[in-house]
C-alpha cells in the first residue's frame, strides 16, 4: 500500500460529498507521500510543523512558520505548490454504503469524495473542481465491474 499525506480544509470553504455531508479530512498522493499534515487555509496549503522539531533544527525556525489560524494552535509553513493540480480524496462514511456480493464474498463501499485543487503561479488556489461521485454513480461503476448489488 502506497503512502500519502493528509489534507485538512480549515478555511471558509466547506468540502462536502454529493449528498452534502461535510468532509474534514482528505488524503492526497500529489505532495510528499510521507504522512505529513497539510491544512488548506485561505486558498493556500500549509504543512504542519512541530515545535520540538523546529527547535532542534534552528534553521527551520524562521518567519515562514506561521500560526495559520488564530483559533487553532497549528504552527505551519506555507508549502503551496506552483502551477500544480493537487487531487484530494476520501470516501464519505456518512453516506449509506453499497453492499456487493461476488465470488470473493461481500463488501461495502462508500461513495468517493474527490476535489481537484488547481494552484496558480503564486501558489494560490485558482480552481476547485468537485469530482465526487453520487451513490448512483458508484452503484453503476460496481455493476460494470461485475459485482452483484445486494441492496439498492
Ligand atoms: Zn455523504
Amino acid at each position: 500500500m502506497g503512502m500519502f499525506d493528509h489534507v485538512y480544509p480549515i478555511g471558509e470553504k466547506k468540502f462536502t460529498c454529493r449528498e452534502g455531508h461535510e468532509i474534514i479530512e482528505f488524503q492526497t498522493k500529489d505532495l510528499e507521500n510521507a504522512l505529513l499534515k497539510y491544512y488548506l487555509f485561505d486558498g493556500r496549503l500549509y504543512e504542519e510543523v512541530h515545535k520540538a522539531k523546529a527547535e532542534l533544527d534552528p534553521k527551520s525556525v524562521d518567519d515562514r512558520i506561521l500560526r495559520i489560524a488564530k483559533q487553532t494552535s497549528i504552527d505551519a509553513i506555507d508549502k503551496s505548490p506552483r502551477y500544480k493540480t493537487v487531487s484530494i480524496y476520501t470516501d464519505c462514511k456518512e453516506c449509506l454504503p453499497i453492499l456487493t456480493k461476488s465470488v470473493w464474498g461481500s463488501a461495502e463501499q462508500h461513495p468517493n469524495v474527490e476535489y481537484e485543487l488547481g494552484f496558480g503561479k503564486d501558489g494560490q488556489v485558482e480552481k476547485i473542481e468537485n469530482k465526487s461521485e453520487t451513490r448512483e454513480e458508484l452503484q453503476s461503476k460496481l455493476t460494470e465491474q461485475g459485482l452483484r448489488i445486494v441492496e439498492k
